[in-house]
This record gives C-alpha cells, structure tokens and sequence, in this order.
C-alpha cells in the first residue's frame, strides 16, 4: 500500500470525478456522493498474476466501491512509486 498525500489525493480525486458519466452517480444507490480512499492499494489477483494497484472511491451512500487501476491512470508506476503530480491548490 502506498498512502497519498493531501495534494496526490486531490489529485486523484479530480482526474476520477473527470471520468465519471455527468451526474456521478452510484450505480447501485443513485447518490452522487463519493470519498477516495487516500491510499494505493493492492487487489489481490484471482489465480494467476501479480496483485493489482488500484485507488477505489467508495459512495458515501451505501458504500459500493469503485476500483480502477492505478497503474492504468499513471498514479503509480509499476513498482508502486506515486507518480501523479499532486494539486497544486492543496
Ligand atoms: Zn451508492
């Protein structure tokens, strides 16, 4: 696990809510309120291959969470190192 920064977190957070559908809204409860978890962290793989760096929003709601991948995003590199610059208004 890799813990954000203020800054990185924020960061993280605007480039998320950029790529969500306008109105944002959970796709189990409708709520358009979400926190990020301020950490990468790693989803284990099923059968095969190397766990998965992900940053995960969770719905304020009812609290289903949404992982994406943190490498995918350039938030981390591939050995876990924070690469996203953070916000500078943080
Ligand atoms: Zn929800």
């Amino acid at each position: 696990m890799a813990d954000l920064t203020d800054a990185q977190s924020s960061a993280v957070y605007k480039l998320l809510m950029g790529l969500m559908k306008p109105g944002k809204a959970c796709p189990v409860c409708g709520s358009s309120a979400w926190i990020l978890v301020n950490a990468v962290m790693k989803k284990p793989a099923a059968d095969f291959g190397r766990p998965m760096p992900i940053v995960v929003l969770v719905c304020v709601n009812c609290k289903y969470n949404l992982d994406f991948s943190a490498v995918g995003l350039g938030i981390v590199d591939s050995s876990m190192n924070v690469i996203i610059p953070g916000d500078p208004s943080e």
